[in-house]
């Protein structure tokens, strides 16, 4: 037997336990443990509300949090309630799926003036993350910049300019629609640092953005180098840049928002009387490796909000080597210490779709398999839930996760998929709730309902 923590529920934790299973068998036991009390991390808080079809892929994961091997412990966070150290003890391998929740700083001055919120931060927002839930961005336009040419600024313009009718069947929250419904937003300006050529953006996404009932995407002609220059691009690039070509001759349909892409423009500071008025841009030009480099001119962008799309980092964890300048636990293909693995944006950093986190998931199981013996005496789940009990910690099982997720069914607007819960509290009484049985899916019989009922030992042969 092989006793696996897993640490952090989004896809590549899920893509880990499923890889794990399928080469161990009925000779593994997994928990996957998240700090918050609902599972699938960048499924549910990253991904945006109106792409609901991305989001079905948590019915894969549920496949395996279901089967009889695998367990799900929400509400216990590691470096908090319990230390890496301690799991460390309890578990044969321990494997951080801890993603990269944490904006990159935007190093200019006045990014600590209100009104200057990273994607991190905002996305939150929109999705009901318990941190950012609060967070009441100002929407009183008239002008937003959003710096970065990736897709999570795509992400944003687009929930900031669509209507609330474009946004009625995703799972945005209540709090959030309210507040854009009301917002005055008319111009979001796109920040590139370097050109059409060089932005971070897939077809799919940024063709969206030319399909808004109210907005109009706007390109300059003159950033965009000659057609015969995108020949060198790769396919999908390629249709990105025509994407942008599409935009720039379009005629504008009279839309009342345009969403202006403002290329080789570094943000260089953000001004305003107590809080962001406008950013100022300083424009680049790149040299023949694609490198941006300052012209010295300079022009301001008028913005009340300003939303950083720069990308992410994975917070550092006590007792685990940390890469500062890369933003993640320091690894040699996975592997930090003996018996102790990193996967996914943990891994590689804030890059790739939800589906390159599949392979992290199967390499570190193969590691797994070949330097972590099974049969080491180590109590597994046992040990977790001794922990548990001791700290009297409320944590919450995947049969209480499915209370919550009935419970934001039952609640959500007229064709919208859920209403989330934004805080730990909701959560917490959604996922204690007396059962329903018009709304609880059948248990599982691998969830530890020993948890719940705070009794120290799992029963029968699952946490053995
Ligand atoms: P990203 O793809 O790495 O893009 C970050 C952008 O920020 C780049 O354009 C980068 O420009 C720019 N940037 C970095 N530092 C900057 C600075 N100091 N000043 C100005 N600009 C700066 O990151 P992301 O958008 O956060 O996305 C993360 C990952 O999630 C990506 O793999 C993305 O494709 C994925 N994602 C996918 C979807 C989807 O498929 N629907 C949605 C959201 C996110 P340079 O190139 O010049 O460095």
């Amino acid at each position: 037997m092989r006793h696996v923590a897993v640490v952090g529920s989004g896809p590549a934790g899920y893509y880990t336990a499923e890889a794990a299973q399928k080469r161990f068998g009925d000779a593994v036991r997994i928990d996957i443990i998240d700090r918050l009390p609902v599972p699938y991390g960048l499924i549910r808080f990253g991904v945006a509300p109106d792409h609901q079809s991305i989001k079905g892929v948590s019915r894969r994961y549920e496949q395996v949090a279901l089967s009889d091997n695998v367990r799900f412990v929400g509400n216990l966070e590691i470096g908090r309630d319990v230390s890496i150290a301690e799991l460390a003890d309890c578990y044969d391998a321990v494997v951080l799926a801890t993603g990269a929740p944490v904006d990159r700083p935007l190093a200019v001055p006045g990014s600590d003036l209100p009104g200057v919120i990273g994607s991190a931060a905002f996305v939150g927002w929109y999705n009901g993350h318990p941190d950012w839930a609060a967070l009441a961005p100002p929407l009183g336009g008239p002008g937003a910049v959003i710096i970065g040419n990736g897709n999570v600024a795509l992400d944003v313009a687009r929930i900031l300019a669509k209507t609330p009718d474009e946004l009625a069947a995703s799972d945005i929250c209540a709090h959030a629609l309210a507040a854009l419904e009301a917002a005055t937003i008319t111009r979001i300006t796109i920040l590139g640092r370097r050109g059409p050529h060089q932005i971070a953006m897939t077809p799919k996404e940024l063709g969206e953005l030319g399909t808004l009932t109210r907005a109009a995407p706007v390109v300059d002609p003159a950033d965009l180098p000659p057609p015969d220059a995108d020949a060198a691009l790769d396919p999908g690039q390629r249709k990105s840049v025509q994407h942008l070509r599409d935009f720039a001759a379009a005629a504008r349909a009279g839309q009342p928002i345009e969403i202006l892409f403002d290329f080789f423009a570094s943000p260089v500071a953000i001004e305003g009387d107590g809080r962001a008025e406008r950013v100022i841009v300083e424009e680049t030009r790149l040299d023949d490796q694609g490198r941006a480099s300052g012209t010295g001119r300079r022009h301001a962008v008028a913005a009340g909000l300003v939303v950083s799309c720069i990308g992410y980092q994975t917070p550092p964890l006590a007792g685990v080597p940390y890469d500062q300048g890369r933003g993640r636990f320091e690894n040699e293909d996975g592997r930090i210490l003996p018996g102790l693995y990193c996967v996914g944006w943990a891994r590689r950093g804030p890059s790739g779709t939800i589906g390159t986190n599949r392979p992290d998931g199967q390499a570190v199981a193969d590691r797994i398999a070949a330097e972590v013996p099974g049969g080491s005496g180590r109590p597994g789940r046992t040990g977790l839930d001794r922990l548990i009990a001791a700290r009297g910690l409320d944590v919450v099982t995947f049969r209480d996760w499915q209370r919550i997720e009935a419970a934001e069914a039952a609640r959500a607007r007229a064709g919208a998929p859920r209403e989330k819960f934004v805080s730990i509290p909701e959560l917490i009484a959604a996922a204690r709730a007396d059962d329903d049985p018009r709304l609880i899916p059948p248990a599982s019989p691998a969830i530890g309902a020993h948890l719940a009922s705070g009794a120290a030992r799992p029963p029968g042969p699952v946490g053995e």
